[in-house]
């Protein structure tokens, strides 16, 4: 198909393909490099076939001549195919099965995806530019092989060719498991910023851990949540590992000081454990360009030193196993909460091996260009995705300073210089501290550093503010409580040159709240925004692509996948009937094939044509799920009390929830337990019949959400004003065609802004008087709201089962000061959910609000974010790769 040929994709790959023994390249692994190395420093742009050049002549002819390259067409990625079904998963076309056909598939456009890769990687190795490593403890990226054939614009290719082979695109797509390597909102930012940088060009390297186990799996029984662990890597094509690339990791030992022949005391870490960091590197294709970005992620093992050997030999090869399980057990899983830390040793531990590793890798790879260490930051950009890797400004200060031999104050410039940190959050559960005596144990010369680093910061403060005795304590990185903690968020702003917050009122909260002294201190300018987005390729093109069309067919093409603003000109079409018919066409499509799936999953048989309510993200007190639940069962009373004859004036509405709750979040899981026991009753009341079905999906991943999002007439963003950073998943509603209805919180506000006051459902409290109204609940002078109450009363006579499990979330409300007001905003929400009925029965008004919403929805995209980050914190330049030549 015309719209999806991306010409500099079509051609053959690279010349420039040969694998080179260069810092940062990426050869596939088990190709055994050239022995000779060379140094490449310096090259300008365009020097790039200078690679080709540096093959001794002998293998230059053999290796162009066999350079693999990909499928070109439908008959050659038939042929891939074919070829690695027979080969590489040696089994028989007669033998091949849907999950077969993936595996081959996948191994097809992963051959497609090395080339770009190292084309890519060599580039940005010769040209030497900055690059950009983002870090992050989570990675939600979903399922690889649909985004990687969209990117390269080659899914009709294999649509075809799979068909020939007698199967279904989708189908194959469905075999593969989401790489769930996070919770939420923060993981599936950073993967959204992977495909923006890749898609932009820009030199970024993403470090992350390579977990054995995601985010669990999670399992509705009789109404409550069940964990299971998710093996997402039984088969995963789309990581390579480098066992030719790895890091030990030391932890525990002792600190040893010296005096060397300068008279300078140097400090020596010694002793302890040592466990191997290994590298895994996944790839990460751009839309539309041969750019192709690394995502590195570290997986743990045993170091196999002499010491392991001896034990083997001595017969004690059961300590030897349980000492190779250890270490494995540092990269085994993903801490499932969301928004709530508890300092547990191996959460410490996973984040300075992932530190440690990563730095190790990014220090390497900048010596080799032997450049002087003051041009460390002007080469190197590390972004800290939240306080989680707060580490990596230490372990960096103790490189220079104890290996490399710089003076401390050099040594921090460069520190400080290098690093920006995001904060996503100001929960006070969620702001991470450490205490001291761990630290002590597990990182003694990291603790050591952290005191320096705080005495120096803190004497600098104390000069410039002599006055403000309180403020140092206020400030300090360490807290001085029993025991002492280490508060990460203090280092990591101290250790940055920039701190952003990720939507307009949560970086103005930060910065006349929880980080108000810091503007004091360092002023304002150190503190930003950067309101977050979403790659419209992963949340427009491939979860809608129907939608995705349309659009295509009124902007002239698909520009606007890489230009988002160009989503304005749909709102020349607004008046449209056929455009508008389309488009109501294409929400219904998705509506019943979401009707399909909510039957498939939760048994529940739900009219496609019903007003679809949904509130899909993780499960917490503070984004209300409780709050709309509630809401639910005080519009099926609403329904109840009503006449037959008024209920058929009612607007019929299907109320969508789905979200994890973090397996030790009690509370979460009562919410859980209430909707679906409140399904229960609701879906099979024949009062009701279709005029309100209730319904949780379990397991909300990634590919779930790519499901639900573009079916969605109305979803719920509630949080209590001030406590939701950002939010992602509104963004992704509106760009779907679905209207949200929202609290005044983090980036509803701007969507707002964006798309007019009209095309949203506003309500609640705002953010400014949230500490009163919370006041007035401690101390006695708020009435719980009448409706709520009879909300609560229902529960309780036993409606809906036992009232003792639900007790809990009643109390919480009623007798525990209702922390997130749900009491207070309860009026307002019904109300305004009233007017969404009303407006939705008015069709031709709605289908307005939603065309006109999409078209200014351009702002949200992350390439604009990234474009923002990269110029106002990271001053880093696109790298475009050369087109290919003579193809
Ligand atoms: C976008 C997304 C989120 C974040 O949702 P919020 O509503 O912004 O909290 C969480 N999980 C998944 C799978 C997502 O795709």
């Amino acid at each position: 198909m015309a719209s999806e040929s991306l010409p500099t994709r079509q051609r053959r790959p690279s010349m420039g393909a040969p694998i080179v023994d260069i810092q940062g390249s990426v050869g596939p692994a088990g190709i055994s490099r050239p022995k000779h190395k060379r140094t490449f420093t310096g090259f300008g742009a365009g020097e790039i076939k200078s690679v080709e050049a540096s093959i001794p002549e002998p293998q230059r002819e053999a290796w162009l001549k066999h350079q693999v390259s990909g499928f070109k067409d439908k008959d050659g990625f038939e042929s891939e195919v074919v070829r690695h079904v027979e080969t590489t998963l040696a089994r028989s076309m007669f033998n091949c099965d849907e999950s077969a056909a993936y595996s081959a598939c996948s191994l097809a456009f992963r051959d497609r995806l090395i080339l770009e890769w190292n084309r890519t990687q060599q580039r940005q190795t010769f040209v030497d530019s900055k690059r950009l490593y983002y870090l992050s403890l989570e990675f939600l990226m979903g399922r690889a092989l649909d985004n990687a054939m969209l990117n390269i614009g080659q899914k009709d290719t294999a649509k075809a060719g799979l068909a020939d082979l007698g199967f279904r695109i989708e189908d194959v797509i469905e075999q593969e498991h989401d790489a769930a390597l996070g919770n939420g909102g923060l993981g599936r930012l950073a993967a959204c910023f992977l495909d923006s940088l890749a898609s932009l060009n820009y030199p970024a390297w993403g470090y992350g851990l390579r977990y054995r186990y995601g985010i669990f799996k999670q399992e509705i029984i009789d109404g409550y949540q069940v964990e299971v662990p998710d093996y997402w890597l039984d088969f995963n094509p789309w990581e390579f590992p480098r066992h030719d690339v790895t890091v030990d990791i030391q932890f525990f030992g002792h600190v040893r000081k010296s005096t060397d022949e300068n008279g300078r005391t140097v400090a020596h870490w010694e002793g302890g454990e040592i466990v191997k960091a290994v590298a895994y590197d996944v790839p990460i294709p751009g839309y539309a360009t041969p750019s192709t970005n690394n995502l590195r992620l570290w997986s743990s093992t045993a170091a196999s030193g002499e010491f392991d050997f001896q034990k083997f030999n001595n017969g004690d090869y059961e300590s030897s196993v349980a000492d190779q399980q250890r270490a494995e057990t540092i990269s085994a899983v993903l801490y499932p909460n969301d928004n709530l830390e508890r300092g547990k040793e191996l959460r410490l531990k996973q984040q300075y091996f992932w530190v440690a590793a990563s730095l190790y890798d990014i220090v390497r790879r900048f010596k080799k260009s032997k450049r002087p260490w003051k041009e460390f930051p002007e080469q190197v950009a590390i972004q800290l995705n939240d306080t989680h890797p707060t580490l990596a400004v230490v372990e960096l200060q103790r490189i220079l300073l104890d290996l490399e031999g710089l003076e401390w104050d050099e040594a921090w410039n460069i520190v400080t210089n290098t690093f920006g940190y995001t904060n996503h959050t100001v929960l006070p559960e969620a702001l991470e501290k450490w205490s001291v005596p761990l630290i002590q144990h597990l990182l003694p010369r990291h603790l050591q550093i952290i005191y320096d680093i705080n005495l120096y910061f803190l004497q600098s403060v104390e000069r410039r503010f002599p006055e403000e005795r309180d403020l140092l304590g206020r400030v300090s990185i360490i807290e001085e409580s029993q025991p002492k903690m280490v508060r990460m968020a203090h280092l990591a702003i101290v250790g940055s040159h920039k701190v952003n917050g990720v939507a307009e009122l949560h970086s103005d909260l930060i910065k006349t709240t929880i980080f108000k002294d810091f503007v004091t201190i360092f002023g304002p300018d150190k503190f930003t925004n950067v309101t977050n987005g979403i790659t419209p390729r992963r949340w427009l093109h491939q979860a809608n692509p129907r939608l995705s069309e349309l659009i295509s067919s009124k902007t002239g093409g698909k520009d606007f996948l890489t230009d988002l603003n160009e989503l304005n000109k749909i709102e020349l079409y607004v008046k449209d009937k056929a455009f508008r018919k389309a488009w109501a066409d294409i929400k219904l499509a998705n509506k019943e094939r979401l009707a399909k799936h909510i039957k498939a999953s939760a048994g529940v048989t739900v009219d496609p044509t019903a007003l679809f309510d949904v509130q899909v993200k993780r499960i917490h007190e503070y984004k209300r799920q409780q709050l709309n639940i509630f809401g639910v069962i005080h519009r099926y009373l609403t329904l109840k009390a009503m006449s037959p004859e008024e209920r058929k004036k009612q607007q019929p509405r299907v109320s969508i929830f789905g979200g994890k709750a973090a397996p030790g979040y009690w509370m979460a899981k009562q919410i859980i337990h209430l909707i679906n026991s409140v399904g229960k009753v609701v879906n099979n009341d024949e009062d009701i019949g279709d005029l309100l079905k209730v319904v949780f999906l379990e397991d909300y991943n990634v590919s779930k959400a790519e499901i639900i999002i573009p079916a969605s007439d109305i979803s719920e963003h509630i949080s209590t004003a001030g406590t939701e950073a950002s939010g992602t998943s509104n963004m992704k509603f509106v760009l779907n065609g679905g209207l949200i209805i929202g609290t005044c919180d983090g980036a509803n506000i701007e969507i707002t802004r964006e798309i007019g006051e009209n095309n949203i459902f506003l309500f609640g409290n705002l953010a400014e008087d949230v500490e009163d109204l919370r006041h007035a609940h401690t101390y006695g002078t708020h009435e719980i709201d009448p409706d709520l109450n009879r909300v609560f009363q229902e529960i309780e006579k036993g409606t809906f089962g036992s009232t003792q499990d639900f007790a809990a979330l009643i109390s919480a409300v009623r007798d525990h000061g209702d922390y997130y007001l749900v009491s207070d905003d309860f009026h307002s929400y019904i109300e305004t959910q009233a007017l969404v009925d009303d407006a939705y029965r008015n069709q031709e008004e709605w289908i307005t609000k939603c065309i006109t919403s999409v078209a200014r929805m351009g702002f949200f995209s992350s390439d604009r974010c990234i474009n923002e980050y990269a110029e106002g914190i990271w001053n880093i330049e696109p790298l475009r790769v050369e087109k290919e030549e003579g193809a």
